[in-house]
């Protein structure tokens, strides 16, 4: 069994926190390709939504797929030879929320603590080249644990303004990845 097993095996029924107890899957990463082992860019939000928690992947609801759709258009502004590989995790992997049909929250420091070893680990698995927080909480979150990392505006902003943000956060995105291009070594 490989680190990403392990991990997978470890965290998909962890019960550390209150959080397991309303979460119907535990969402703990994903890539993009699917089944990556190692990607160039992860992006860290704060905690998956009903989508997320009813599939068991970060970043797969409304929200999630409007930042898949901007990161992939950030992506062709590289011209980059080689397309980076990239991953999604949240500071928590099991939906903040206070019952099953609650709305969903904003972790605790507590929940965001007790999960921060699943969160460290998927980071050193996936090894990125470059961290990105999706949102304030995981901007505050990683720079009080001291990982560096850029920005961009949690993407349920642009989604509350229909598409006449989309441009502007896909420069917010390209503006956060270009570096990537250097460090992946491609023309
Ligand atoms: S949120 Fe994290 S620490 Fe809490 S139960 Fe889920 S995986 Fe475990």
């Amino acid at each position: 069994m490989n680190d990403l097993e392990k991990h997978i095996k470890r965290w998909s029924s962890c019960k550390l926190c209150n959080l397991h107890k309303t979460a119907s899957k535990h969402a703990l990463y994903d890539t993009e390709p699917e089944g990556a082992s190692i990607v160039d860019i992860l992006f860290v939000g704060e905690g998956p939504g009903r989508g997320e928690d009813m599939l068991g992947k970060p970043f797969v609801g409304a929200s999630g797929k409007r930042l898949r759709d901007c990161i992939e258009k950030a992506i062709t502004y590289l011209h980059a030879d080689k397309k980076p590989v990239y991953g999604f995790t949240n500071l928590v992997a099991c939906r903040p929320c206070d019952s099953k049909n609650g709305s969903n929250r904003v972790p605790t420091e507590v929940e965001v603590s007790q999960c921060c070893a699943r969160l460290m680990q998927i980071i050193m698995i996936l090894n990125p080249r470059l961290i990105i927080a999706v949102g304030n909480e995981a901007h505050f979150a990683l720079r009080t644990r001291g990982v560096p990392h850029g920005r961009v505006t949690h993407p349920s902003y642009i989604v509350r303004h229909g598409h006449e943000l989309d441009q502007s956060y896909i420069d917010s995105v390209f503006c956060e990845i270009k570096n990537v291009k250097s460090r992946l070594e491609v023309k």
